[in-house]
């Protein structure tokens, strides 16, 4: 009888440090959620509907990357509210642009332009080049979902860029590297050290790489080369700054 008595006993006093957790946590979330409504944070930016992105230009799109690099320099990012983002985005997509950009894993292509949810087309490849593949993907974002701006993203201290250079064989990353060669072949007019171990050489190739690359999209795909013809679209370069998170447009 006793055990009982001190299980039954045991059980009420458990139950009762639970109910006190969860009332310390509720307290505690209705506190953070004041602190926000004080201070009237909102959350600016939600899924471009598919008449907002109709009415979008290529260059209010260039000028709206801009912006977005801006507050990321500034670390004044915009607030997201992810999980209202999420479940919107499942209506549709209707994004602004498709960036191609290196894999380089310091450059987080939505966070270097405080975009979010629904905002970008993303296709990534060492080296920022283009193959059929990725032209492929340029025609899906532009002329199937309507974006108005291919933006090719090249970016300071490339390690593609520097092994292409090197001339480097290693699996499948010497055909790779055989895509970014053209530009090495396209920047022997600079003047100085031309290895990888020269910085600015390796910007010269890097920029050239963008440039050429931009060429071949406009060589290699006929729709895209049309739609820009028509100023549906822009295709365009710049250069990711590692030092200060600047986008500069080439
Ligand atoms: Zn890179």
């Amino acid at each position: 009888m006793k055990k009982r008595f001190l299980i039954v006993v045991l059980a009420i006093t458990l139950l009762s440090l639970n109910v006190a957790c969860q009332n310390k946590e509720s307290k505690e979330v209705k506190a953070v959620e004041t602190k926000l409504n004080e201070k009237q944070i909102p959350l600016k930016e939600r899924v471009l509907t598919a008449a907002e992105q109709k009415a979008l230009t290529p260059e209010s799109v260039i000028q709206r990357l801009k912006e977005g690099n801006k507050r990321f320099m500034k670390n004044d990012l915009t607030l997201r509210d992810n999980s209202a983002l999420v479940r919107d985005a499942t209506e549709g997509q209707y994004p602004k642009a498709v960036i191609l950009s290196c894999v380089d894993s310091r450059i987080p292509v939505e966070d270097v332009f405080n975009k979010g949810i629904g905002d970008l087309f993303v296709a990534r490849v060492a080296g920022n080049f283009v193959n059929e593949d990725i032209l492929g993907s340029m025609e899906f974002g532009c002329k199937v979902s309507g974006a108005k701006l291919i933006l090719v993203l090249g970016h300071e201290s490339c390690g593609a860029i520097k092994s292409a250079i090197d001339d480097v064989k290693l699996g499948n990353i010497t055909a790779m590297l055989a895509k970014i060669k053209p530009a090495i072949a396209g920047s022997q007019d600079f003047a100085g050290d031309k290895t990888s171990k020269n910085d600015d050489f390796v910007d010269a190739v890097a920029k050239k790489n963008v440039l050429l690359t931009i060429q071949n999209i406009k060589d290699k795909s006929p729709i895209l080369k049309e739609m820009a013809e028509k100023g549906e679209i822009k295709i365009v370069g710049a250069y990711y700054d590692l030092h200060s998170g600047e986008v500069i447009f080439l």
